[in-house]
């Protein structure tokens, strides 16, 4: 038994914290209230203290980047007190896996560090619960996932035959535990994909009681269109629908915030629309996502052939946008480690190449594996956009090992710090801020028993330390953190324990 005494409790359903003890039992929190002392329980001191529901980050990285592999605790979450993440999102998932290939995530993870000893969502799944990890997991259904797995490298539409085959796959998927189903609009593999075809599979998804998430077809130039697509798709299905990593990409802030507007408008007339964001002025972008339509078609290899004629690499010249050096800093890239944290304008210098001759280098260095932190969102507007009641927190990052050859994602570390201390900022409730991290995830990814601090609830809690309001600095990550009732930080740092439950749909 553990007890956490004299915190104030903040219990996720919005209503004003009270100082309580909280006893465990188990997995389980078997009483909050004034308790008094427990012989039998380890106690944690509280006072001082805010014991808030885990949080629950809807949409991550870590499996994209394999990193559920390569660093099971997952402590990147665990230190801010997220306790549950998903994964699966933009199209990819790692299951399931007909060819036995992690082909539609190449452009994120380096695929020859796992043994990858599944093929069907519940195979992995049972590997994953073997592998034993430091946060609960779920994933959604990948459509490029499973388009690739039907197609390889074919992007044609689908005959009816190939939509039965697919259906068929997706239903069994959700039924092995799979959440829902992501679309990665943006993508080679996906971005014909037509209406009716996302139509038809989030049928599918909603007869079962999923959820339906999307990185959009554009986020900039189109945004408005995608939306509408989606708020459209939302409305038809009645699916709970989440936007992926929505933000204000600078130069299309007048149509984010339109966008805004259009989500709010429809959520207020009973469509089940939402969207995942973070604070953050950066994002991620594997470097082929530059090359111009004309040239990012199939696969990495074709597209490098496509760049190696001196043809292709003219187009690709001339289509690349006016940089701005300090936007560009490369984060990944395979065979050239020592050139992670560097920015583009500091390897153009060094290599005696303009801005665009070095991107193109790079590209080619990498065989167009190189991904790059790329500052293009407008930091204000997406910050405000997080306080929309049709807003979720998500980090879109994995947690990561430090002294990999990936830069420090802050996003993985800070995402729900930093959203606690803008809200605060905007005179948001503690209650409001928290309610919206954990119950309100939970309920639209219908995962029972978590999200909220009662009786009988999992004891998945997080104790952070209290804030003082608009001070920009206040919250620091969690003290302790508790995952499934086993003390998982303990003061500040992650304790080597793995108790992470795999999650799945029921
Ligand atoms: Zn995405």
């Amino acid at each position: 038994m553990i007890l956490i005494k004299d915190s104030t409790v903040v219990d996720g359903t919005g209503k004003p914290g009270e100082r309580a003890d909280i006893l465990i039992k188990d997995d389980r929190i078997s009483a909050i209230g004034k308790l008094g002392s427990q012989k039998t329980a380890t106690v944690i001191e509280g006072r001082g203290l805010i014991s808030v529901p885990g949080f629950i980050d809807v949409n991550t990285d870590s499996d994209h980047y394999l990193s559920l592999f390569t660093d099971r605790g997952q402590h990147d979450f665990l230190l801010q007190g997220v306790t549950t993440i998903f994964g699966g999102h933009c199209g990819s998932s790692l299951a399931p896996l007909l060819r036995g290939s992690l082909q539609s995530i190449r452009k994120w993870g380096d695929t020859g560090a796992v043994n990858v000893d599944w093929q069907l969502m519940d195979e992995f799944l049972a590997t994953l619960d073997r592998l034993k990890i430091g946060v609960n997991f779920g994933t959604l259904v990948g459509h490029s996932t499973i388009r690739r797995a039907l197609l390889g490298e074919d992007a044609r539409d689908l005959t009816a035959r190939d939509m039965e085959a697919f259906e068929s796959l997706l239903k069994q998927a959700l039924d092995h535990g799979g959440f829902g189903l992501s679309t990665g609009l943006a993508y080679n593999h996906s971005r014909h994909t037509p209406y009716l075809e996302i139509k038809a599979l989030t049928d599918v998804v909603a007869s079962r009681r999923g959820v339906y998430t999307t990185h959009l077809r554009s986020e900039a130039e189109h945004l408005l269109e995608s939306v509408q697509e989606t708020i459209s798709i939302a409305k038809e299905s009645k699916l709970p629908t989440i936007i992926s990593h929505f933000r204000a990409i600078k130069g299309s802030e007048a149509q984010f915030e339109e966008s805004v507007e259009l989500i709010e408008a429809a959520a207020a007339e009973g469509v089940p629309i939402w969207f995942d964001a973070y604070p953050f002025d950066y994002s991620m972008l594997p470097v082929y996502m530059m090359l111009p339509d004309s040239i990012r078609v199939g696969s990495l290899e074709h597209m490098l052939a496509a760049l190696s004629t001196s043809h292709g690499e003219g187009i690709v010249y001339e289509s690349l946008p006016r940089l701005r050096v300090a936007d560009l800093v490369i984060a990944r890239a395979p065979g050239f480690d020592y050139l992670v944290g560097k920015t583009i304008g500091h390897f153009a210098e060094s290599n005696e190449l303009n801005l665009k001759q070095a991107l193109l280098k790079l590209m080619k260095l990498t065989r167009l594996r190189a991904v790059l932190f790329y500052k293009n969102i407008n930091f204000d507007i997406t910050s405000k956009a997080l306080l929309s009641e049709r807003a979720l927190v998500a980090s879109n990052s994995p947690s990561l090992v430090e002294g990999r050859n990936v830069i420090e994602n802050e996003r993985a570390k800070n995402t729900f710090s930093r959203f606690l201390e803008i809200a605060a900022a905007q005179k948001k409730t503690i209650e409001w801020s928290v309610k919206k991290l954990t119950a309100v995830p939970a309920g639209v990814f219908n995962i029972p028993h978590r999200g909220l601090l009662k009786e009988g609830a999992i004891a998945d809690i997080a104790l952070l330390s209290s804030p003082v309001a608009s001070s920009s600095r206040a919250y620091t990550g969690a003290t302790h953190v508790l995952v499934g009732g086993k003390q998982v930080v303990a003061d500040g740092a992650f304790a080597d324990v793995y108790n992470g439950k795999i999650l799945r749909r029921t």
